[in-house]
């Protein structure tokens, strides 16, 4: 294919030619954001000047509360994990990155609990599905813990003993509401 040179015309003008009005724009943005931050900064006024980065990872900006962080297993007052290895969870997530393995449970009026508990936290979107799938409030994701960095592939997926390690007593019903959901229906 045979390559053609396009010839533009230069803009009319020595304003427009030189940029210079484009240029004492630009600057002028700068020079304003540079002072409004140093005098900010000189007078101890830093929260108020808009700053838009900050030094991380010395300086860390607060997380808000409902923020999605690294996953966690609650338990039940027994300290036995709540899981009921229902399977919700795993049918819920849309990046397939939860992995369970069920086994015969023995008391507590469970069937069921998780011999197994995986979460591959690189093939996590953090879309919290699975928080909102599970009935037993057996997952939760308010940590406020950001996902580590990790050298190896296999440190990124998350075990049954590590989502405990964050996890705390649930004051949940198990199972949840359940069959007598209508009993918490005011009239
Ligand atoms: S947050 Fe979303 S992607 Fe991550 S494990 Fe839960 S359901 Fe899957
Ligand atoms: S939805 Fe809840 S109870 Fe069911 S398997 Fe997932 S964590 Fe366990």
């Amino acid at each position: 294919m045979a390559t053609t040179v396009k010839t533009v015309s230069r803009p009319a003008g020595i304003r427009r030619q030189s940029y210079l009005l484009g240029v004492g724009a630009g600057m002028w943005v700068t020079f304003r954001h540079l002072m409004k931050n140093w005098i900010g900064n000189t007078l101890g006024r830093r929260a108020k000047t808009d700053i838009a980065t900050l030094s991380y990872p010395e300086e860390k900006k607060p997380y808000p509360e409902r923020s999605r962080g690294l996953h966690r297993l609650m338990k039940r007052d027994d300290g036995e994990v709540r899981c009921v290895a229902c399977m919700m969870c795993p049918t819920a997530c849309p990046a397939h990155c939860i992995t369970i393995v069920p086994e015969e449970a023995h008391g507590g009026g469970i069937e069921k609990r998780p011999r197994i508990f995986e979460i591959d936290e690189l093939r996590c979107v953090v879309c919290g599905l699975c928080v909102e799938a599970c009935p037993c409030d057996a997952i939760r994701m308010d940590t406020g813990v950001h996902a580590p960095p990790t050298l190896r592939r296999a440190d990124a997926i998350l075990d049954k003993e590590e989502l405990l390690s964050r996890g705390e007593k649930s004051t949940a019903t198990q199972g949840g509401v359940g069959a007598f959901w209508r009993e918490k229906v005011k009239p």
